[in-house]
């Protein structure tokens, strides 16, 4: 399956919750539409699952248009499979009923096609790990076992697309890195591509094959969890995904020189979107710095704020050209004055420390 998403825009009113959004989904994809509350992940997700209608622009599904301003294709024409924030399940339905209800079969069938049916049931129930709670009702099931079955019934039917909207966020946090595993399963297993919607970076760099970042209903940048980590194209990827620093100073050529009249240092060999050498800033995540004892030529600052991690700290360092965030495996103490350099082992491209800049 194939999904083109052309020039799709959404209006409520004057209010133009997406403008002009321009996005292809491959086969088997997993593409997580990452961005703050109120950009517009739910509702083009509305779109695809044709819940909503746009308002200028199309989607095309293996070729054909699925929604444009003057048709839709209703949602249970489109096969594919959702999974809700509230898991969205039905009270008088036992597990076994709700994964059966997409595939059900409402003709007096043959023995044949029931056996099919409860074939795949159980092969459903198996995979998302249900099996021996089949004939619970919704009230008998934990948080994480409501999530599942939500997950079996969108998946029964076996779509082509599996669309989700923040599944895990009335979850607990352990429960949430098990059920992330638990998504990844049936990604692997089923092979459909899915549409994940998520304001959470952590899930997005985790599962995602791609990940869409948006903003005020456009999209900031799309890529692979690398080249949103460490290549962010505007300052807004770098800030909404890990925190960047964004160290104010000058770009000359590949050398950039943070800001402050006795530095007598600069790092060279970097790579940076054009965004930030016209604004004069270099985007650094707070796992790429590190943290050592003050020293001649290099950065200074005290820390201001500790918090332990198990395996890191997460420092907060003040400097005299703002606050910056670092993440140490070293042990430094509140007040304590420390330097701040960019490690070169750390660093994909050639970089090196220059002198007297
Ligand atoms: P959240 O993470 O909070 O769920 P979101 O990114 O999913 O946010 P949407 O739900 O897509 O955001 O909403 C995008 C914008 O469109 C919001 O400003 C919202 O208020 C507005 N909006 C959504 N649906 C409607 C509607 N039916 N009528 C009017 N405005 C709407």
């Amino acid at each position: 399956m194939s999904i083109e998403i052309k020039g799709v825009e959404k209006s409520f009113g004057d209010f133009r919750a997406l403008k002009s959004i321009d996005l292809s989904i491959r086969d088997g994809e997993f593409v997580a539409i990452l961005g703050p509350s109120g950009c517009g992940k739910t509702t083009l997700l509305r779109l695809l699952a044709g819940f909503e209608r746009p308002t200028g622009g199309e989607v095309v599904i293996d070729g054909k248009v699925v929604a444009s301003s003057s048709n839709s294709l209703p949602p249970e024409k489109r096969h594919i499979g959702m999974v809700f924030q509230n898991f969205a399940l039905w009270p008088h339905m036992n597990v076994t009923e709700h994964v059966r209800f997409p595939i059900r079969n409402h003709k007096q069938t043959p023995p044949e096609v029931r056996k099919q049916e409860k074939a795949r049931i159980d092969e459903v129930l198996q995979l998302v790990g249900l099996e021996k709670l089949a004939q619970r009702m919704p009230h008998e099931l934990s948080g994480g076992q409501k999530q599942r079955v939500a997950i079996a019934r969108a998946i029964a039917a076996r779509p082509a697309l599996l669309l989700m909207d923040e599944p895990l966020s009335s979850l607990d946090a352990m429960l949430r890195m098990d059920m992330r595993r638990e998504i990844q399963s049936v990604h692997r297993t089923t092979g459909t591509a899915v549409v994940y919607v998520t304001h959470d970076q952590g899930e997005a760099l985790a599962m995602a094959d791609r990940i869409v970042v948006m903003k005020d209903g456009e999209i900031q940048q799309s890529g692979t969890p690398q080249d949103i980590y460490l290549r962010p194209q505007n300052e807004f990827v770098a800030q909404f995904v890990s925190k960047s620093n964004l160290i104010p100073g000058s770009w000359q050529e590949d050398i950039f020189v943070p800001q402050g009249e006795n530095i007598a240092i600069g790092w060279a060999g970097l790579e940076v979107a054009e965004s930030f050498r016209q604004s004069g800033h270099y985007p650094v995540r707070p796992d790429q710095l590190e943290l050592g004892q003050p020293g001649p030529g290099m950065l200074r600052g005290v820390i201001a704020n500790v918090q332990f991690q198990g395996k890191e700290f997460h420092y907060d360092v003040r400097t005299d050209r703002g606050q910056w965030e670092v993440i140490s495996s070293s042990s430094f103490k509140l007040g304590e004055e420390v330097s701040i350099r960019l490690p070169q082992a750390e660093r994909k491209t050639n970089v090196r420390y220059v002198s007297q800049v």
